[in-house]
């Protein structure tokens, strides 16, 4: 385990708790998913120790090896990075919520495989491109209408909610207008009934911008280098 761990989540636990406050909002509604990305099984294993138990991937393959390798029931595990149509029946047999559906394509796909694995029900996000940068994945914002209701159409898929990674901005304040407007498409899409009686998940903050995220409101931020120290 990298120097230093546990005061690290420590500190990221107490960031989130004072950002919460900051804005009015109980800690509870924030779900923390460590990104063990690039780290070692080994390490998620002392994370589940320290009480982590929700983690991302952004890679198919890597994640598949770390998850068996864990091989910890209570773990939940994220796709977190762009889903290639050719790994999709892993990525739903192996990950618990895909948080990358990007185009109607992949959506169709993950919902005819879910159904041919007999999987119900499963938990996918939407990602929205809102920098609109070449090397990002992820809808434009115009195109989420139709990507949403692709997904509410597909019945083994269950649609959770938003996630985007907005573009690199070294003052987290500058950020800001990307969260305000991937809430701002959550917050009509749960009007419209998208998301049922479900609260409609926002996952969006990163180590250096996650505290920003949720006094934006964020539901779910994640984090890597904050927790884990540098990627190898
Ligand atoms: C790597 C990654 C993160 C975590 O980044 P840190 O800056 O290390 O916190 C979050 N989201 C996605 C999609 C990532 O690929």
């Amino acid at each position: 385990m990298t120097e230093g761990f546990r005061e690290r989540l420590g500190a990221v636990n107490e960031r989130i708790k004072a950002a919460c406050e900051r804005a009015g909002r109980d800690p509870s509604e924030v779900k923390l998913v460590a990104v063990s990305k690039t780290h070692p099984a080994e390490t998620v294993r002392e994370a589940v120790e320290a009480g982590i138990f929700i983690f991302g991937e952004n890679k198919v393959q890597e994640g598949l090896g770390k998850i068996e390798e864990v091989g910890d029931s209570k773990c939940e595990w994220h796709l977190i990075g762009h889903l290639q149509s050719n790994k999709a029946k892993k990525a739903l047999k192996s990950f618990d919520v895909i948080q990358t559906v990007d185009s109607i394509k992949i959506a169709e796909r993950l919902d005819r495989i879910a159904g041919e694995e007999s999987i119900e029900d499963f938990p996918v996000f939407i990602q929205v491109d809102l920098g609109k940068e070449a090397t990002k994945s992820g809808v434009y914002e115009e195109e989420l209408d139709e990507l949403v209701d692709t997904v509410l159409k597909c019945p083994n898929l269950r649609f959770e909610g938003l996630m985007t990674i907005p573009p690199y901005l070294p003052d987290p304040d500058d950020v800001r207008p990307y969260f305000r407007r991937l809430r701002g498409l959550r917050d009509n899409l749960k009007n419209e009934g998208a998301f049922g009686d479900a609260r409609g998940e926002l996952s969006m903050g990163m180590s250096h911008d996650f505290e920003a995220a949720i006094e934006e409101g964020a539901t779910i931020v994640r984090v890597g280098t904050a927790i884990f120290g540098p990627r190898r």
